[in-house]
């Protein structure tokens, strides 16, 4: 749709808020957040964001999911670019609803480009991102002192797993995160393993973080494949790498009573 460009200066342009709407638990929510979803006129909103988190909109609220299948990946990024401007450029306030934290692994960087861009003034709020809520969840301290000095986000597809040198980033006294790494996890051993990372390095796998259908899978990275494909775990799902895997320091028994509750 063309936009006349007298009529554009006289309707308020919207904002759109870059929200982050944590790994799945609506308690993981920051305040700002929540605020900006129980005011929402119009929410913009990926696949992982929990339904419960959803509810929490006014009933009267437009909801537009952009969920995204892994193939169309690019084609369908412009779409919800397109689709924030467009609605801003009409007035509307956006709340663009994203799992986790909106500039980990989550495009937000390039959304809040296209917006810029076409004069859309852009508000990020972050979130707690899924490696954090699952480290907390499974009881995983990321840099236990005796454990891990260092922790490095890696995604395991999303550009091509060849293309990435994560050598370094793993091993003694390094904690590895991986996120949308299930179905690349042969390759992500293999990967490790030709970097000189020990077959018998701890990894945990833990699906659904924060919710009350969470799994914690533990073993070590030459298993990592079978622990996926034996225990079927489906996205979303993140792995961790490294000493630290293999402690529970506290969390999943206290989230799990929780649950129970
Ligand atoms: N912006 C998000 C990440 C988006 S990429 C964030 O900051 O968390 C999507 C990947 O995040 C999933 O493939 C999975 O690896 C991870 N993820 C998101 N929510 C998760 C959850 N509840 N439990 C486990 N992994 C999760």
């Amino acid at each position: 749709m063309e936009h006349d460009p007298v009529h554009r200066q006289a309707a308020p342009v919207g904002t759109v808020h870059l929200v982050g709407a944590g790994p799945g638990d609506p308690e993981l929510l920051t305040l700002r957040a929540a605020r900006l979803i129980a005011g929402a006129g119009l929410i913009v909103h990926d696949g992982l964001v929990d339904p419960a988190i959803l509810a929490m909109a006014p009933a009267a609220a437009r909801l537009i999911s952009v969920a995204k299948s892994r193939s169309r990946h690019t084609m369908a990024q412009d779409a919800i670019n397109a689709l924030l401007v467009r609605e801003a450029l009409a007035g509307h306030d956006v709340v663009r609803l994203k799992g986790g934290d909106p500039f980990v692994f989550g495009r937000g960087g390039e959304e809040a480009e296209a917006c810029r861009a076409a004069g859309v003034p852009v508000a990020v709020v972050p979130g707690i991102s899924a490696a954090l809520g699952a480290a907390a969840a499974a009881g995983i301290a990321l840099t236990h002192r005796d454990a891990a000095s260092t922790v490095s986000f890696v995604a395991g597809q999303c550009k091509g797993l060849a293309d990435q040198n994560w050598a370094g980033l793993a091993g003694k006294g390094r904690t590895l995160v991986i996120y949308m790494g299930l179905a690349t996890a042969a390759a992500i051993t293999d990967k490790l393993i030709g970097d000189g990372l020990s077959p018998d390095m701890p990894v945990a796998v833990i699906e659904n973080a924060t919710r009350p259908t969470m799994r914690v899978l533990r073993g070590v990275l030459a298993g990592l494949d079978t622990i996926v494909a034996s225990h079927r775990v489906r996205s979303p799902a993140l792995i961790i790498i490294g000493d630290v895997a293999a402690r529970q320091d506290a969390g999943q028994l206290a989230a799990l009573a929780e649950h129970m509750a």
